[in-house]
């Protein structure tokens, strides 16, 4: 299953979930510091790593 990694606008900690494409898609995501569902998705991490031929 994939895992993704979301921070919380309320507390503004980061966590990683693990759901599946139907979980996902439903978007009931609570933080499990402070249980606010005002998450969002962070921008995965392999993206930022890109390998740069020069
Ligand atoms: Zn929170």
């Amino acid at each position: 299953m994939p895992v993704y990694d979301y921070v919380c606008l309320d507390c503004h900690k980061s966590f990683e979930t693990v759901l599946t494409l139907t979980e996902h898609d439903k978007e009931d995501v609570k933080c499990p510091h402070c249980g606010s569902k005002h998450v969002e998705q962070e921008a995965a991490a392999f993206f930022a790593v890109t390998s740069r031929k020069s």
